[in-house]
């Protein structure tokens, strides 16, 4: 639990007991929230966020997972590309920072605004039992800290999120420079609990064909029936998509159906 949260929740449990007894109170204890909340920097957010989406980028690139995504990629080219993939690793770092700092401000207030609301309307404590309302009382208090909970939540969230885009960035760094020219489409949509999206789903396994690639302008493929890449969202560009796609960078792996007639001819003629 984060010193906001903590602090919430003391806040609440003293006007549980002690009830409403002057706007003095209320005032200090609206400023020990706030204290709690600006105690945690950005510094703290930073280096979190830092460690998380380095260690991903560790275990993409430097421990070589993402050549699963290339295959026909050569080792030595993606670590020649490492100058571009570190840009897209500290873009992403500041992003994230960006974002947790946001929504971190919007649980302060609304947290903030709660607890006053909440607070001013308790009965003095020797009138809360003859009313009968601990039990609504309670309930709000829970409301309470759950906002002040949920900013946790959410900076996790933002960070698996972020995780995401930085995997779909550097994938297309190396896509880019090694001169792709399909992408098949992977939706995690079998995991057990994974709220995936309906059209993300029909996607899955389907090949896009990426514009102006160099067998396109050699005329040897054409788009097959799910067309090209840039016309869908890209993986994990809307949030919380987990999708990623393989990228294919020679004829012999992409679908008959995105031969011409022309490839046809090429790859037979290869074969010979
Ligand atoms: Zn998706």
């Amino acid at each position: 639990m984060n010193a906001f949260a903590r602090v919430v929740r003391e806040a609440v449990k003293y006007f549980l007991k002690n009830g409403y007894e002057s706007q003095e109170q209320l005032i200090r204890w609206q400023e020990l929230i706030r204290q709690a909340a600006t105690g945690e920097t950005a510094d703290d957010y930073q280096s979190m966020v830092t460690t998380r989406l380095t260690q991903a980028y560790d275990r993409q690139v430097n421990r070589g997972l993402m050549l699963k995504r290339h295959v026909g990629v050569p080792v030595f080219t993606i670590h020649h590309l490492q100058p571009k993939m570190r840009a897209e690793l500290d873009r992403r770092i500041l992003a994230s920072v960006d974002l947790i700092k946001l929504n971190r401000e919007k649980a302060v207030t609304t947290t903030l605004s709660r607890f006053s609301g909440w607070a001013s309307s308790i009965p003095p404590a020797d009138t809360i039992a003859l009313r009968g309302v601990q039990g609504t009382m309670l309930k709000t208090a829970q409301h309470i800290q759950k906002s002040a909970l949920q900013m946790d939540y959410e900076a996790r969230r933002v960070m698996i999120d972020q995780g995401h885009k930085l995997i779909a960035n550097i994938d297309n760094v190396v896509a880019t420079n090694n001169n792709a020219i399909a992408a098949r489409w992977h939706s995690h949509w079998r995991r057990p609990g994974y709220d995936y999206r309906k059209d993300h789903k029909e996607r899955d396994e389907l090949v896009y064909m990426i514009r102006g690639n160099w067998a396109q302008e050699k005329g040897y493929i054409k788009p097959g029936s799910a067309g090209y890449l840039d016309e869908v969202t890209q993986p994990g560009e809307e949030v919380f998509c987990s999708c990623y796609v393989t990228y294919i960078y020679n004829l012999r792996s992409v679908p008959e159906d995105m031969l011409t007639q022309k490839g046809i001819q090429f790859m037979e003629s290869v074969r010979k």
